[in-house]
């Protein structure tokens, strides 16, 4: 008997031909997945085709279900051997990512050049979005009830936008400043353009200086969209990095690309429920909006949507039991991701209780700050359950936090589907640069956090 526990690593786990072939598999996957999907509502869209093309349907007559929300939000479910009573096996996880998004009045000029205002969606570090090349996401709505896709600055041929940072010769001032004082919110103004009015051979030349810029930006908005300046104010327009996730490494064992945090859960969480069609357990899969920004709204995860959802599954598949027995007997997970260790920054680890990339995903028994304020806290014997099923399998896995006590902390929906009295963990693949424009992660990770996502929704006990 080993005495003392010593993690290992999942490329000498993972070492035969026959896994690293299905993990490139999956890794190739994972990076178009991520490179077509950069908002809520592209990772709902393709969540829902691949689940229509796996048999789901939005009958719950039928043993796999799906029910999306406003298109950000979408529960899957499929029908398990036991009765509901004994509880579900219950997996969560979040499609929205920190971004900028395009304010309600975005479009104006000024210094010659025509720009785009914006509000920051959830934590960013300001300064990691200027000069970089950016993309547009989103929707329009006309007043006529038609919406307009947007995506521009992906294709090769399209053109893509910036925020133009300040040269080195005159920051001399703003190095002298604080970080979080010296990117100001106000000044993530994104370049639309700088062709006046009236210099395009197509156009009409009837502007008056000062705003032929905007006009002409206005204009070509019209040509492409069909919209106005007044459709604007209902749009939900996302400015992202721009172009596809990459393999990363002379090994090409990390995957760097955006917003990883979360979607490498919802990649994980959907490989892992498509592949198992005949559950023991009921199967219940949950992939939020919001969570970056409090999991608030009525597609957050405080929101009644999952509660409803399964009062319908109850009363169509086995309308004598309560809604409160099917909590108290559900096992959860929340899948989010780490932050793992950062070889530049280990000082704010505490090296004992960190976890590494390549080792696996990660438990959190508690998240919060500062003594644990905020934070669901995982019991001892559902973590037990936990090993159990995951040793079993011979499936790696680490527990760790994310960093020393009082030097920061995080948030998850766990505390949100806690409430309910079901157990529940934060369980996920570690990652480097969390919330940046390029986070990095590892394929083996990958890998691990799908078959480990698998053994849960497959569970028996
Ligand atoms: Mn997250
Ligand atoms: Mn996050």
């Amino acid at each position: 008997m080993e005495l003392a526990h010593t993690p290992k690593s999942c490329w000498d786990i993972f070492s035969s031909q026959e896994e690293r072939v299905a993990l490139e598999e999956a890794a190739t996957e994972y990076i178009a997945f991520l490179s077509r999907c950069k908002t809520e509502r592209e990772t709902v869209q393709w969540v829902v085709e691949q689940a229509e093309a796996a048999g789901f349907r939005q009958e719950w007559a039928e043993g796999a279900v799906y029910r999306e929300l406003k298109g950000k939000t979408v529960l899957l479910a499929r029908r398990g051997r036991r009765p509901l009573r004994e509880g579900v096996r219950l997996l969560g996880a979040h499609a929205d990512t920190p971004r900028l998004d395009f304010k309600q009045h975005p479009v104006y000029e000024d210094g010659g050049m025509a720009l785009g205002k914006t509000h920051y969606y959830g934590g960013i570090r300001k300064y990691q979005w200027l000069a970089r090349p950016l993309a547009l996401h989103g929707v329009v709505v006309k007043e006529n009830g038609e919406t307009v896709r947007v995506c521009l600055g992906e294709d090769q041929g399209d053109p893509v936008l910036t925020i133009a940072d300040l040269l080195p010769h005159l920051a001399q001032e703003q190095n002298e400043r604080k970080v979080t004082e010296a990117f100001e919110a106000e000044k993530l103004n994104i370049v639309l353009g700088h062709m006046p009015q009236g210099q395009d051979p197509s156009s009409e030349g009837d502007s008056k200086e000062g705003d032929r810029v905007k006009k002409r930006v206005l204009t070509l908005l019209n040509a492409k969209y069909g919209i106005i300046e007044e459709d604007l104010y209902s749009a939900e327009l996302q400015a992202v990095p721009a172009g596809p996730a990459r393999c990363v490494g002379l090994d090409e064992a990390l995957i760097g690309g955006y917003g990883q945090d979360d979607r490498i859960c919802v990649f994980c969480g959907l490989k892992a429920l498509l592949a198992e069609e005949d559950p023991e357990f009921t199967q219940v899969v949950i992939f939020w909006d919001k969570e970056e920004i409090g999991s608030d709204g009525a597609t957050g995860a405080k929101s009644l949507f999952m509660e409803y959802s399964l009062q319908d599954m109850l009363r169509a598949w086995e309308p004598e039991t309560a809604l409160s027995e099917l909590f108290f007997a559900t096992k959860a997970l929340s899948g989010d991701v780490h932050g793992a260790l950062d070889p530049d920054f280990q000082d704010l680890h505490d090296k004992y209780n960190t976890s590494r990339l390549g080792y696996g995903p990660v438990f959190c028994k508690f998240t919060g700050h500062r003594g644990k304020v905020g934070a669901n806290d995982a019991h001892a014997e559902y973590v037990a359950w936990w090993r159990r099923l995951l040793n079993r399998a011979s499936i790696p896995w680490q527990m760790a936090e994310i960093g020393k006590v009082d030097k920061g902390g995080g948030g998850t929906v766990a505390k949100h589907l806690a409430i309910y009295g079901m157990d529940i963990i934060d369980f996920g693949p570690g990652v480097l640069g969390m919330h940046s424009p390029f986070e990095l992660s590892s394929k083996a990770d990958l890998y691990a956090t799908i078959k480990a996502f698998q053994a849960f929704l497959g569970s028996k006990e």
